[in-house]
């Protein structure tokens, strides 16, 4: 079986996660990461015999006895899909300087627009509508989430409305450029862009969100009030969350009680980085009153849409088999 060539542009808090899962994958080959200036992360792919092309200037990886593999172009013209994981709108530059140009597949992150893509994608939603798209865009953190739980719940017992409230983390644990640091800020702005994006991959889906941000770094939190089209129990929803793949049903009996112990679990897992892909719902905190389903659910922003963008390249190259891609990829990264 060939492998599918896989580049990363863009080596940050998603890319160097995406580069990690496609060497997990057996049908898949990182053929090498871009970079635009030397950094920790540069230095620990060039030791994990990482191929690194250059968006900027060589002489930077020189100083630091760094030998590039050349320009993003060489990178480009020995791969058959891309992974762009750079900042928001950087995306949408790179597809018209350099992915149509080299007549390369492309997909994106979930700060581009969609318009930027063929596609949004969530595997487990809308893998079919993916096949063989030049442009994929796997749409946000916060919108896989939200389009896991409850895609599950609306094909089991039919979803009749939602309103959500997302209360994000402030910035990445690595980060200091952002924050807040001592506030809260509300998205002032109605609704947030999030429901919207969920219709981008569950068209039908009728969902109305605010968000707001916290000084945090861990993880995103979703509280969620739906209307069902029938009565259902706290019971059978937690069961169909338990059946439903790239979700965890976490337990306040087994004092997982926050966002700290979530990541804390993960890392006794051993996972990678301490990644937690799966979306996090509490057992405890599903309730019901007459049709109206209540859940809160926990997102680790990091690595949720890492196992999508593994699944949105089979897409792209025409693998048919979603429930198999979903499969592979869960097997090769640990997830249940
Ligand atoms: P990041 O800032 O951690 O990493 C971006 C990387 O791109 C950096 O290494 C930077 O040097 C590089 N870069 C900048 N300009 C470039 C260019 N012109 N060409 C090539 N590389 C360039 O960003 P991130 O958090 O990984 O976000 C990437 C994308 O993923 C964004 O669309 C974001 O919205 C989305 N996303 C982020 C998160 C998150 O929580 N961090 C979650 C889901 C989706």
């Amino acid at each position: 079986m060939e492998k599918i060539r896989v580049g990363v542009v863009g080596y940050g808090t998603i890319g160097k996660r995406v580069a990690d899962a496609v060497r997990l994958q057996k049908d898949m080959e990182l053929v090498g990461v871009t970079g635009n200036s030397y950094n920790y992360r540069m230095e620990i792919a060039h030791r994990n015999n990482i191929p690194i092309y250059c968006v900027g200037e060589e002489s930077d990886f020189k100083a630091n006895g760094i030998d590039s593999s050349g320009k993003i172009e060489d990178l480009l013209s020995q791969t058959d899909v891309v992974v762009d994981c750079t900042p928001k709108k950087i995306g949408k530059e790179n597809k018209e300087k350099y992915y149509i140009p080299n007549k390369v597949k492309a997909i994106f992150q979930g700060g581009e627009k969609p318009a930027v893509a063929d596609v949004s994608f969530t595997a487990q939603c809308n893998y079919k509508e993916a096949l063989n798209k030049d442009f994929i865009r796997v749409v946000s953190c916060n919108t896989t989430g939200l389009c896991r739980t409850l895609s599950a719940i609306d094909r089991q017992f039919g979803v009749a409305d939602v309103v959500a409230t997302m209360i994000r983390r402030g910035a990445d644990p690595w980060d200091i450029r952002h924050g807040p640091i001592n506030a809260i800020v509300p998205v002032l702005e109605l609704p947030s862009h999030h429901g919207p994006d969920v219709q981008t991959v569950l068209h039908n889906m009728d969902i109305v969100t605010t968000a707001l941000s916290v000084p945090s770094t861990l993880m995103h939190l979703h509280t969620l009030t739906v209307e069902m089209r029938r009565a259902v129990t706290s019971a059978e929803v937690a069961e169909c969350f338990r059946n439903t793949t790239r979700v965890r049903v976490v337990r306040n009996a087994e004092q997982v009680r926050s966002t700290a112990e979530i990541m804390e679990l993960a890392k006794d897992l051993q996972r990678g980085r301490g990644d937690m892909p799966e979306i996090c719902v509490w057992e405890e905190a599903i309730g019901t009153k007459n049709k109206k389903l209540f859940y809160m659910q926990a997102i680790h922003q990091e690595s949720d849409v890492i196992p999508e963008n593994i699944d949105a390249i089979r897409a792209a190259m025409g693998f048919l088999d979603a429930a198999k891609s979903i499969a592979m990829t869960n097997a090769s990264m640990g997830i249940k």
